[in-house]
């Protein structure tokens, strides 16, 4: 009979967000990001046209949850003064698998929340410079708050939500989740077509134009139409 293996230490604790309307939470497995996916924003980063979709990856463990009507807070990165909000619609992966086809996407999808892809801009702009890796600049301990998970079937038309973040209630970004460059069936088809895609993935689907910095104190709501709004403070570390 095997014995129950022994670890080195205790190993870390699983990453979840709570789901709408259900008792279960979410266990994430891992958190994919699409780069540029929302013209003006592209623009506003120096780039035109449709290009193919890239991604990057965030660790599980860069969740903040931002739980119903509370107030979550972030710690301000250490070695950036150029912390940037991204509000994004984050698609929550129910059923795995590979070389998913857009137009069977839809039964892979458990859910969607309203989540921020924190980014120290100054970073990521050296890296891009330097044609290094964004990780310093995108994958950094709490960079990706996240509001509870709405199943699909209670989240109405999410291909044409409006999506916003406002910082001390003055708006930042407002545009519309119609307005995706690669829109979530075609962003799955691609994003499997590289990966196997598995239960508890997070897609954080790209930001709208309008992202700025943020500073301590500061407070961002962020919401799409038809899901949880989120409330986060970034606070001195
Ligand atoms: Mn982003």
């Amino acid at each position: 009979m095997p014995s129950e293996p022994r670890f080195t230490f205790a190993p870390p604790a699983t990453v979840f967000v709570p789901v709408v309307g259900q008792d279960t939470l979410f266990p994430v497995h891992r958190i994919y990001c699409v780069g540029r996916n929302y013209e003006e924003h592209a623009k506003e980063m120096g780039f035109t046209g449709r290009e193919p979709p890239f991604f990057f990856l965030k660790p599980a463990d860069a969740i903040v949850v931002a739980e119903t009507d509370q107030t979550a807070t972030i710690d301000y990165p250490r070695q950036t003064s150029n912390l940037h909000h991204e509000i994004e619609l984050v698609v929550a992966i129910g059923t795995g698998g590979r070389n998913i086809q857009a137009a069977d996407a839809h039964k892979h999808i458990f859910g969607y929340a309203v989540g921020l892809d924190m980014t120290r801009r100054d970073l990521q702009n050296d890296m891009k410079k330097q044609g290094r890796p964004w990780c310093i600049g995108k994958a950094f301990d709490q960079s990706a708050p996240i509001g509870p998970i709405t199943p699909a079937a209670q989240a109405g038309d999410i291909a044409r939500a409006d999506i916003w973040v406002q910082v001390n209630g003055v708006d930042r970004q407002r545009s519309n989740i119609s307005k995706l460059i690669w829109n979530i069936a075609e962003t799955i088809e691609h994003l499997s077509a590289a990966w196997d895609l598995q239960p508890g993935d997070l897609i954080y689907t790209g930001t709208p134009e309008g992202v700025a910095a943020v500073k301590t104190g500061d407070v961002m709501d962020g919401g799409v139409s038809g899901l949880t709004p989120i409330h986060v403070e970034v606070v001195a570390a």
